[in-house]
């Protein structure tokens, strides 16, 4: 079967620039999609002093595209790196992309950013244009790509050598719609005669997301349980009824990891290595992570864990419920992540009362989080909503068995304890309160006190296939049936 040719547009990519699982998609996918015999490129803004700053040198294609939007022309050179076995085109103009965040400074936006990801856009289109081979799919994701189907249906319906390029649309977060003021249409000339409810227009205002679904030739989101969920009012941000009318072009494929990457047998951050079947690794890595937190080192207290962006979706108003009575009984408790302000106060507070029992390390650090993935035992995930969740399989794959809220990709990844015993990786909670949430934790450290169910359920996790590779023979089935013709 040939492989077809693919080009991702995205706003981050793992490990150039990444403030979330968005960015370990986009890194890790088209490398298996490569496995499978696709050629795929990504392009990606060039977000200078983040990417060099990773320590990445991209050279200058001596491709230079001019743009021209708000008034002004926005010239964008395109350069290029190989990471991984991937070409990455990258979209450069430095007023634009060069700056200290990649949405915004933290915990804000950047009140340009529809002129940003519009022109990128654009430019993506055009340097798509001139790869050397006809391009099969173009693959889009999240708000700031989801202009670029519509833009193909009107503006470059007529240039040749993207026009016939198919559409795929990913939501990874319906959360995030991308709503502007309806003046840009007129500043960055976006098609008018689409903003009406049927397209992209949301109250009188530009949604992008609304862009993306009225118009890709097929829409996919992240877990087959989030792709029914958000066609009801409880998930559907208030989309729900114009996704049920798009609902046939609608469909869930799970994501992976790159288990290369997410590695307790090789990874170079943590103390000791293991893999199922050969554990001793993780009880160094346990204690390694107590001294750090200045806990007890101590084999049998349970040692939980969070890793998160602290916002609202994630549920960590019912971890702090109960973080306090958990340090009374003496678990240990582990916080790694940045945020809401609020919420980052609240935890310094708890850690700061209770340093022998909670640590909370404010800010985004990987090399922190393999260490706590591989140190603890279980590993919290209380989110109110769940796309598909990164954390959880990343924790399986290092033996931290989950706690998760019962909903999205968690419930597709996650087998509760209470469904099979014998197949169990982890312990679902419904309801989103503070006392369901705790019984599941307190269940969970019940089991982790009996070594053999322990060792199974963990072995389990341990052992679960969390890579791509069934999820990229998914859309692969998907990009072949969109270029067969038989797809929309
Ligand atoms: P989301 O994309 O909604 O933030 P996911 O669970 O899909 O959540 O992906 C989160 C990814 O970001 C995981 O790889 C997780 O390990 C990582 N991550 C989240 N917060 C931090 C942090 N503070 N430091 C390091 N890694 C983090």
């Amino acid at each position: 079967m040939a492989g077809q040719h693919v080009v991702f547009i995205a706003s981050e990519a793992a490990p150039l620039a990444k403030t979330g699982g968005l960015a370990d998609v986009v890194g890790s996918l088209p490398r298996a999609l490569a496995r499978l015999g696709h050629r795929v490129e990504i392009i990606l803004p060039f977000y200078r002093r983040i990417i060099e700053g990773s320590g990445f040198a991209p050279s200058p294609t001596g491709i230079e595209i001019d743009m021209w939007a708000d008034g002004r022309n926005w010239p964008c050179r395109i350069h290029e790196l190989e990471d991984g076995g991937i070409r990455y085109l990258l979209v450069e103009n430095d007023a634009l992309f060069d700056r200290d965040g990649i949405y915004g400074p933290p915990g804000g936006a950047w009140d340009d950013n529809l002129l940003r990801y519009i022109v990128f856009g654009r430019v993506a289109l055009e340097a798509a244009a001139r790869l050397d081979a006809l391009v099969d799919v173009l693959h889009c994701h999240d708000w700031q790509t989801a202009f670029i189907p519509l833009l193909l249906r009107t503006q470059y319906q007529h240039h040749a050598p993207i026009a016939q390029a198919r559409t795929v649309y990913t939501i990874h977060n319906l959360a995030y719609q991308g709503v502007f003021d309806a003046g840009w249409i007129h500043r960055l000339g976006l098609p008018s005669h689409h903003f009406h409810a049927e397209d992209y227009e949301f109250h009188g205002q530009i949604n992008c997301m609304k862009a993306g679904i009225a118009n890709a030739d097929a829409i996919t989101t992240v877990s087959p349980s989030y792709a029914r969920e958000i066609l009801t009012p409880a998930y559907g941000c208030h989309l729900d009824g114009f996704l049920r009318r798009h609902r046939a072009r609608l469909s869930g494929i799970v994501n992976g990891i790159d288990v290369e990457h997410w590695n307790p047998a090789t990874d170079p951050c943590i103390e000791a290595h293991y893999r199922a079947g050969r554990i001793e690794g993780k009880r160094r890595c346990k204690a390694a992570l107590q001294e750090a937190c200045g806990f007890e080192i101590d084999p049998k207290r349970p040692l939980l864990a969070l890793i998160s962006r602290l916002a609202d979706q994630k549920g960590i108003d019912l971890l702090l419920a109960n973080a306090e009575e958990w340090a009374r009984r003496e678990h240990q408790l582990v916080v790694l992540g940045s945020g809401d302000p609020y919420t980052e106060n609240m935890l310094a507070e708890l850690a700061g009362r209770h340093p022998a029992r909670i640590f909370f390390h404010r800010g985004f650090d990987e090399r922190l989080a393999r260490r706590i993935y591989a140190g603890a035992d279980i590993f919290l995930m209380p989110s109110r909503f769940e796309p598909c969740g990164l954390g959880q399989l990343i924790a399986m794959r290092y033996g931290a068995v989950p706690v998760v809220r019962a909903t999205g990709g968690l419930i597709d990844t996650v087998v509760d304890y209470h469904a099979s015993k014998a197949r169990a990786t982890g312990l679902h909670f419904v309801e989103p309160e503070p006392a369901a949430f705790d019984r599941a934790v307190t269940e969970a450290v019940a089991l982790f006190a009996q070594p053999r169910i322990w060792s199974r359920i963990r072995g389990n996790a341990l052992r679960r296939d969390s890579s791509w590779d069934a999820s990229a023979e998914e859309y692969s089935r998907l990009y072949r049936r969109l270029t067969d013709g038989t797809g929309t």
